[in-house]
């Protein structure tokens, strides 16, 4: 199997570090708002490429998390404030939320599902292996890491000094904290009682009640959103992984800085073998983003179509390519639907030991298609010339892409 690695920018042979198992980790959700497009898009693919793993034999292991805590104020804590809620409760109905609509559309859930909140103790683990180390620095109440000590810092993103400041500053990293040996190094820690915060206000000596302070070696305060994930896939998945992925966007900073802080903690490289980025979702000639006001929510569209009409839709574009929402696409996946359902009956699923000539030729064509980087949309344009040829090869086939019948 050929999957295009992020890293290397090469479509490479896929070959996990040890034989048969493979280990997987996708960034998750920021729970403060319903399942959107873009998302379900990330999610179901990596759920099809999981499916297709286990299909081939192998043994996933797969961990994904939930960013109910980072340094930001934005985000969740904004929200919270806004809504007058605890941070707790507004994560834990957004995530229940997320949690439903992706079981309607029929998706696997992670071996490993972890809150960061609930991962203090490997996160600030971490953090203490990158002071020890001499990759991080404390000043005042907030732990850093220092990117000077990283000469291959932006070996994933390719990125030039200016574009990643650039990029620092729409993810609001905090560039002009003096606290800072360099605007670009990273928040591991930001303590509770900080001068300088990423919002401009300084937080004085009392810690507000809507702010979650956790205590820690380095004083009370909170994990930064890049560590939480270096420390989840460590502590589930071991010191390497297969497969480190998420949408497009978390490139720089978020997986640049990972990769920083995973390798200089372990000495270990490389920390993932290959990143795998999906596309991003658009809508109306514009990503699909809170502040565009543009999000087609995965739990309007299920009111008027059905969890398998949404998921051909997702898989009839590749996943490594952004693509552009338009409802009529959505309508033509549910018209295919009803031709699928229609003509293949809820048949049996193929005893594949005892296929016929025919059916071995079209088995090994199909494969060949997913073989080559996952092309979902190809995959998905053979079911359609293979429900009324054979439907018992079709019914295995849908399933392997996580259809249901
Ligand atoms: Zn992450």
């Amino acid at each position: 199997m050929k999957i295009y690695n992020s890293l290397s920018r090469r479509l490479e042979e896929f070959k996990p570090l040890h034989k048969n198992k493979v280990t997987i980790y996708v960034c998750g959700i920021t729970p403060y708002d319903t399942t959107h497009l873009g998302h379900a898009f990330t999610y179901i693919f990596f759920d099809v490429l999981i499916r297709y793993l286990k299909f081939k034999g192998f043994n996933v292991i797969y961990t994904q998390n939930v960013t109910d805590i980072n340094d930001r104020d934005k985000d969740i804590l904004q929200r919270a404030k806004e809504q007058n809620t605890p941070w707790q409760d507004l994560a834990d109905f957004w995530t229940k939320r997320f949690l439903q609509d992706m079981q309607v559309l029929n998706w696997t859930p992670p071996d490993h599902y972890l809150k960061a909140s609930e991962q203090l103790v490997s996160i600030i683990r971490i953090i203490n292996t990158l002071l020890q180390n001499g990759y991080a620095y404390k000043t005042g109440p907030s732990v850093y890491l220092d990117i000077s000590r990283f000469p291959e810092y932006g070996k994933l993103s390719k990125f030039t000094k200016k574009q990643m400041i650039k990029k620092a500053e729409e993810f609001d990293e905090d560039l002009r904290n003096p606290d800072k040996k360099n605007p670009l190094d990273i928040t591991l820690w930001r303590g509770s009682l900080a001068s300088h915060s990423s919002s401009g206000n300084a937080s004085g000596n009392v810690v507000p009640d809507h702010i979650p302070s956790f205590d820690s070696p380095f004083g009370p305060g909170r994990p930064g959103w890049h560590i939480e994930c270096s420390a989840m896939s460590m502590s589930t998945l071991g010191q390497q992984i297969d497969i480190h992925g998420g949408g497009r966007d978390l490139i720089f900073p978020h997986h640049e800085a990972e990769i920083a802080q995973s390798e200089g903690a372990t000495g270990k490289a490389p920390f993932a073998k290959y990143w795998i980025h999906t596309g991003q979702a658009f809508y109306r000639g514009q990503r699909m983003s809170k502040s565009k006001d543009n999000l087609i929510m995965v739990s309007d569209l299920l009111k008027k179509y059905s969890p398998n009409a949404i998921r051909w839709l997702l898989l009839s574009r590749h996943w490594s390519k952004d693509w552009e929402y338009k409802e009529k696409d959505l309508q033509k996946a549910q018209r295919n639907m009803k031709i699928i359902e229609s003509d293949s009956g809820v048949g049996r699923s193929l005893d594949l030991p005892r296929m016929t000539k025919i059916q071995t030729r079209e088995y090994n064509e199909f494969i060949q298609i997913l073989d080559n980087n996952l092309d979902t949309p190809k995959a998905l344009e053979f079911l359609l010339r293979l429900t009324k040829k054979s439907p018992e090869l079709f019914k295995s086939f849908y399933e392997i892409l996580g259809f249901t019948l």
